[in-house]
């Protein structure tokens, strides 16, 4: 199958390789270079512009924002074809994504929002869960694609759908990060060792992915990788928090974490990765994370 793939960022980059193996693939993305390395390196064939994109079978769009995408969605209108699926991976906002699909089906295109989790280590191992929004017929056909970047694929609902779960599944890691964060700096200050800090939560019933994954490296290795950029994970938080405005929804934690989240973002800025905001924690109480 012909398959065109827009935006080879951190999560692009290695999903568009996987597809190499099954599919023929053409690859468009911003900054050429990247494009042309993956046509040299990864067996895609570079796209001579973005419009021949719109000659795939499938056209899969991974983007920072459902901005982004409508801009690509813009572009590509004159000249997409009736019968063609579009996969949106990038984590999006719900009611943009919906008008998309409005936009696209009267072109005959099919649409599906297909955002992803499992960091840039589940895309390099293509073991990505991926949540899927759009109609029965439209999953059936992305789901053997999906499937080989990605090892749970779950049909959520309508368009829409799959983006909506994501920002409020990301809005429950980040609320996690913080508070953890919160009460191991606590612990430190109190005197206790951040790994045994660590290795009692870790045993007990504040386990969480941030607690067993995401901080040990960064608050006791001193490592502060940059996986997923603040800006991204800011952007979900707030898409979280206009479903509650829209939804008339009482919120208060919600809401409450997109507050610190775009502070620490401003603090920050945009090249951050979103676990530096436990630096901004350590920030605000007068200390660091590194040992006394
Ligand atoms: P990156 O910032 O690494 O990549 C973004 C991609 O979008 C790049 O290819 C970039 O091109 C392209 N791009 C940016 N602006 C434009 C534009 N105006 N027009 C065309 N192309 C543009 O992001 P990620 O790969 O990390 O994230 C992509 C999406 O996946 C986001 O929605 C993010 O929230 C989500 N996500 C990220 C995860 C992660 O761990 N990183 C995990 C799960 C989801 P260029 O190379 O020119 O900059």
């Amino acid at each position: 199958m012909k398959l065109a793939f827009i935006g080879l960022g951190a999560m692009g980059f290695p999903m568009a390789r996987h597809l190499t193996k099954q599919h023929e693939v053409i690859v468009w993305n911003r900054t050429r270079e990247k494009a042309e390395r993956h046509a040299r390196e990864h067996g895609s064939r570079l796209a001579r512009d973005l419009a021949e994109c719109a000659g795939a079978e499938v056209i899969i769009t991974m983007l920072p924002t459902s901005k982004e995408v409508d801009e690509i969605v813009d572009q590509l209108t004159p000249h997409l074809r009736k019968g063609t699926l579009w996969i949106d991976a990038t984590s999006g906002d719900p009611n943009v994504s919906r008008e998309t699909a409005g936009r696209l089906a009267g072109k005959g295109v099919a649409f599906v929002d297909a955002p992803v989790t499992g960091a840039t280590i589940g895309a390099e191992n293509a073991t990505l869960t991926i949540m899927v929004g759009g109609s029965g017929e439209d999953f059936a056909r992305a789901e053997p694609i999906l499937k080989i970047v990605g090892k749970t694929i779950i049909h959520v609902g309508p368009a829409g759908a799959g983006h909506a779960i994501k920002v409020l599944t990301n809005s429950i890691m980040g609320a996690t990060v913080w508070i953890t964060s919160e009460c191991l700096l606590l612990a430190k200050q109190f005197g206790i060792d951040l790994k045994t800090a660590l290795a009692v939560t870790n045993a007990g019933s504040g386990r969480s992915n941030a607690s067993e994954n995401l901080l040990p490296m960064r608050l006791v290795e001193g490592k502060w990788p940059l996986i997923f950029k603040l800006v991204h994970h800011d952007k979900d938080i707030r898409i979280a928090t206009s479903i509650a405005h829209q939804q008339h929804a009482s919120t208060p934690l919600l809401a409450l974490t997109q507050n610190l989240f775009s502070a620490a973002l401003h603090q920050l800025g945009d090249k951050a990765d979103y676990i530096e905001v436990a630096k901004i924690i350590a920030e605000m109480n007068g200390t660091t994370w590194e040992a006394s």
